[in-house]
């Protein structure tokens, strides 16, 4: 039951954030370098979310305010490399878009995050919550609520905004009724086996192998580990991967003359994602504002969904400030659309590169054609290869 607002236990605070996942620490961190108060909701521990390993592959315009630490420790890549028939392609983005990639693993950046937020700033952050609930959003006086871990008591933050940025799989999505979420959905039909592997990274960039056999990628995290993707079935189980059918499918799959041999080692995650997409138009819904991947995934086809939760967080930090320290509501107002636009941006992108990695093992002869013609495309017409580094680095004048 929702306790009396003169409960002991209730207290207010300008925003609650629901989620310590990239989008809801950058929300919380613009906030307090603000001074504007806020607490931080999140079910897992410091420890796992600092660890959990992901993304890697970051837009140069989604560093803003991040920069410290990752730009003393990414990597920077100017260009990565396909292979296809048997050849490699380079493609040289930076000198197309003058703008470059950063390599940082998410974990990483998570934990400048929290650090910056929880131990710099001494933002409130409260981990190990269980069974988060959003109450009265359609008020201006909407409430978040939590079984504290040590006590097992329902608390209650009452709030003026809720920031929803609790990913894929939070409540805050599932608080929009259904009659104003227009969930909009593509399923690819297709599996990943993501990967990650104790090995050093075999070649100097990403590299994206589109071979009949199925895609096969392969992306440095680190000096000792390199994160590598195999295209297989929807569902099926990891399990049917034991270590050397891997090596032996990238080996063939990424296998093109020249190119250095993969470097071996032990795998340490091997899961598969199937592939899909989705985004939930309005992002607003009252009082409570989706950010990330809350509001929108993207397969980690086009490695985009990092970056958009990114520029999500800057816009809703920045506008939640202007409205609570200037009362300026153009921000928060335009929040919805004008991440949209970047949003459905992004997933044609990534829909486009899906036909690029995933046409030529369809098994349909014309489809396999028709792709490697658009693949051969980026590297014979400049307007094309220009078109699509400005796209791969998010580097559009507007979206
Ligand atoms: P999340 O990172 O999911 O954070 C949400 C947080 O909310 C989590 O900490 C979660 O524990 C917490 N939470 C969940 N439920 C609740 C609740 N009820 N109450 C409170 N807290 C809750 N993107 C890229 O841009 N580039 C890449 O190279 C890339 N590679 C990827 C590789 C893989 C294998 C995967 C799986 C994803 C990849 N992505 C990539 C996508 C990227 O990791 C996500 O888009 C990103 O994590 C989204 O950030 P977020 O803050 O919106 O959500």
């Amino acid at each position: 039951m929702f306790p009396s607002p003169h409960a002991p236990s209730v207290e207010r605070r300008p925003v609650v954030v629901v989620g310590a996942g990239p989008a809801g620490l950058t929300v919380g961190n613009i906030l307090r370098a603000a001074a504007v108060d806020c607490v931080v909701l999140e079910t897992e521990s410091r420890e796992f979310i600092e660890t959990r390993p992901r993304a890697g592959v970051i837009e140069e315009g989604a560093v803003r305010g991040l920069a410290a630490g990752l730009l003393a420790r990414a990597q920077v890549h100017d260009e990565c490399e396909f292979r296809f028939g048997g050849e490699r392609y380079r493609f040289r983005y930076h000198e197309l878009t003058a703008r470059h990639h950063y390599v940082y693993p998410q974990p990483l950046l998570v934990t400048d995050l929290v650090r910056e937020y929880a131990d710099v700033r001494g933002g409130d952050i409260r981990f190990g919550v269980r069974e988060v609930r959003l109450h009265d959003l359609e008020t201006d006086r909407p409430a978040v609520s939590y079984l504290c871990p040590e006590t097992g008591e329902r608390r209650v933050v009452h709030c003026d905004f809720v920031a929803g940025c609790d990913g894929a799989r939070g409540v805050s999505r599932e608080a929009v009724p259904a009659w104003r979420a227009r969930l909009a959905r593509r399923d690819h039909g297709i599996g990943w086996l993501a990967l990650l592997a104790e090995a050093p990274p075999s070649a100097d960039c990403v590299v994206f192998g589109v071979h009949p056999r199925g895609f096969a990628g392969h992306m440095a995290r680190s000096p000792e580990v390199t994160r590598y993707y195999l295209q297989c079935a929807p569902g099926d189980d990891p399990e049917n991967w034991p270590h050397d059918r891997v090596w032996a499918e990238l080996r063939a799959r990424l296998g093109a003359a020249g190119a250095q041999p993969l470097a071996e080692g032990r795998l340490i995650e091997k899961r598969v994602l199937d592939m899909h997409n989705y985004v939930v138009p309005p992002m607003v819904f009252g009082r409570l504002f989706l950010a990330g991947d809350g509001a929108h995934l993207t397969a980690p086809i086009a490695a985009k969904g990092l970056n958009l939760a990114l520029h999500d967080a800057f816009l809703l930090g920045d506008a939640l400030v202007a409205l609570i320290t200037g009362g300026d509501t153009d921000g928060l107002a335009g929040y919805s659309a004008a991440c949209l636009r970047r949003a459905w941006d992004y997933q044609e992108f990534s829909e486009w590169l899906s036909g690029i990695y995933h046409g030529t093992a369809s098994g349909d002869r014309y489809h396999a054609a028709t792709t490697l013609a658009r693949l051969r495309r980026l590297f014979t017409s400049p307007a094309a290869a220009r078109a699509f580094a400005e796209q791969y680095l998010g580097a559009a004048d507007a979206y």
